[in-house]
């Protein structure tokens, strides 16, 4: 692993796509896999293809209540008199041969009898006791639906590397499946650093932060589906941090940290981690959320996130997210949803690096447009829960002026 992709130089700014690419670049999926009932892989990544055992729908069967008939029967310049020979129900086959001049009384879902080819809709037949009419205008094959249209027996019903969800399983049910085979789930160790931060059920005393990172992203790893190893909130003392990475690396597959790697406060955290590891420290050309580490402690991938609350939330969804897919098995991984709107707010920004604000979209006539969420400091975690989108600012932006087009990424596209 190469974890250094900006060069023996590692203060330089290191571009997101950079890191991004530094980042997947490294990272295989995890080796194992397990059987899970249909119900529990919600969620869950398959590590096999599901291949369809059977063709669904299994029959060729009506696609509406109506008239199954033979489309050779049916006059092309006037009604056609067929005499109704049975009933077709869904689960209830009729179990004769449409014979010419004869026709089927068949219910959606039913299978097409025998003979029949076309299905006409009961609103445009008209029955007279045993015989129905026909109005021109019909086409053979209509109304029906193929056996193997949803899915083909022996093809692929669901490819290796999908995330389950309701459609999913469902899927998987319809072709009779109880079981499927997922990959493991995903072990996080997670813990906050700083000799300020205190967590939630004591008074805080001089100067100390209530421990928000650790909740950010407990609810961010568990919608991922992973497991969770709280390591809790760790005092910036070597030993300490030494003995919490030295457990984190044996139990978990990665490591998540918050705080800790800016300047000035690293030193020793980076003295140790390479004692420990191979981890390098990014400055990146981002904001908010400029420094970040990246690397290995033992077999365990290292996330050092900054300490800021929104830094951390933009750093996890910028880099860590995709990154836990892809050990997740998760492939191909989803392309980052960005979409063009206006911007209904003007700003001036500095070059150099890409910018996330926090926005909100609305409408404006027949469009959308977008406009900050509060206040905009990497520390005013409100933003993020005023927020349904980033506004993403490329690094060579200099300026936002109202009726501009901007990228904005959605927060529902990111799980
Ligand atoms: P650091 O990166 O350690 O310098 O932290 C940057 C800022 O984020 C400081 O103001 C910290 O107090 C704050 N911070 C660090 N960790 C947390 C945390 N777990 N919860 C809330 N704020 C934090
Ligand atoms: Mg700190």
């Amino acid at each position: 692993m190469n974890p250094n992709p900006a060069g023996g130089d590692d203060r330089s700014f290191l571009a997101v796509d950079a890191a991004r690419a530094a980042i997947l670049g490294a990272l295989t999926p995890i080796a194992g896999r397990e059987r899970v009932a249909v119900r529990a892989a919600l969620g869950r990544v398959l590590a096999e293809d599901v291949i369809a055992p059977c063709n669904v729908p299994a029959h060729d069967n009506s696609a509406m209540d109506g008239y199954a008939v033979r489309a050779a029967d049916l006059c092309a310049d006037g009604e056609t008199a067929l005499a109704v020979v049975g009933t077709a129900f869904a689960g209830r086959p009729f179990s004769g041969m449409v014979g010419a001049g004869q026709a089927v009384r068949i219910m959606t879902g039913a299978t097409i009898p025998q003979g029949a080819d076309t299905i006409v809709v009961q609103e445009v037949a008209r029955r007279e006791h045993e015989r129905v009419f026909i109005p021109i205008g019909q086409k053979k094959g209509q109304n029906l639906r193929r056996a193997g249209e949803d899915l083909a027996e022996g093809g692929v019903a669901i490819p290796a590397g999908k995330r389950c969800g309701p459609a999913e399983l469902g899927l998987i049910a319809s072709l009779g499946i109880a079981e499927v085979c997922v990959r493991r789930r995903l072990r996080v160790a997670v813990m906050s650093t700083g000799d300020e931060i205190a967590s939630i059920g004591r008074p805080l005393g001089p100067g100390e932060v209530y421990d928000s990172n650790r909740y950010t992203l407990h609810g961010v790893l568990t919608r991922l589906g992973c497991e969770l190893l709280d390591l809790g909130v760790v005092p910036d003392r070597p030993e300490a941090l030494e003995e919490a990475f030295r457990e984190a690396a044996q139990a978990a597959d990665v490591i998540i940290t918050s705080g800790g790697v800016s300047v000035g406060e690293a030193d020793f955290i980076r003295e140790m981690m390479n004692r420990m590891g191979e981890v390098a420290f990014w400055k990146l050309a981002i904001k908010p959320g400029r420094p970040m580490a990246f690397g290995r402690i033992g077999d365990a991938v290292l996330f050092g996130l900054p300490g800021n609350p929104v830094a951390v939330m933009v750093t996890f969804y910028q880099f860590v997210q995709d990154a836990l897919l892809q050990l997740m098995g998760v492939a191909p991984l989803p392309a980052p949803e960005r979409f063009p709107v206006r911007a209904a707010f003007s700003m001036r920004k500095q070059p150099g690096r890409v910018e996330y604000l926090r926005g909100r979209l609305q409408r404006s006539g027949e469009a959308l447009a977008v406009a900050p969420a509060g206040a905009q400091g990497s520390g005013v975690l409100s933003s993020m829960s005023e927020a349904d989108c980033f506004v993403v600012l490329p690094a060579d932006c200099t300026a936002v002026r109202e009726g501009d087009t901007v990228l904005v990424q959605p927060f529902h596209g990111i799980v």
